[in-house]
């Protein structure tokens, strides 16, 4: 399910991702790791996996759900999405097809638009340079019966096409972004 967001830049979040592990002092005072714990304790089914003590913590082990890829394509109103807010799409762990899952929906919808932040821009620009993935996209879109329909992936195309999409990095507590439509 998304939710309605009180972060006052965005108005919903979409988390096809929970989970994450501390990557950097940015990560100090992670509001999702602290919230993650409530959440399993309040019995949330998709918080139920606990992460390494080390980096991570009760409910926040990185975990893909699949049933979440779809939601945006439900939502006909356009909104402001704000990627993995209990996340990072760019985690080690989140395999690079899931990702691509994730990409041919943001371009099967283009009524959005959507923020990802990340605290691994490495991984993020690596992949979005890639012929591979984004040939994955294209993939991603035919299996989700996105790509043909709504004629907007073509096999070639980078995501660096996609429609009102904007990347940034979590800094300390503040959101940069590129501008919209050049991810
Ligand atoms: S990368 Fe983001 S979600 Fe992950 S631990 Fe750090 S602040 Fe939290």
């Amino acid at each position: 399910m998304s939710t309605a967001s009180k972060i006052e830049w965005t108005e919903t979040t979409w988390n096809p991702v929970t989970g994450c592990d501390r990557i950097s002092s940015g990560c100090d005072r992670c509001y999702a790791l602290t919230l993650a714990k409530r959440l399993k304790a309040m019995g949330s089914q998709k918080y139920q996996a606990d992460g390494d003590p080390r980096t991570s913590g009760p409910g926040f082990a990185v975990t893909v759900h699949e049933d979440a890829v779809r939601e945006p394509l439900r939502w006909r109103r356009p909104r402001v999405v704000f990627v993995n807010s209990m996340s990072d799409l760019f985690h080690a762990r989140v395999p690079d097809v899931f990702i691509a899952s994730v990409f041919a929906v943001m371009a099967a919808t283009p009524q959005h638009t959507y923020q990802v932040l990340t605290k691994r821009p490495r991984r993020m620009r690596a992949l979005l340079a890639s012929d591979a993935f984004c040939s994955r996209v294209g993939a991603a879109a035919g299996a989700l019966g996105v790509g043909t329909a709504a004629g907007r992936i073509p096999l070639n195309s980078r995501p660096s096409e996609l429609p009102r999409t904007r990347r940034g990095r979590r800094g300390r507590g503040e959101y940069k972004t590129a501008a919209p439509q050049a991810v």
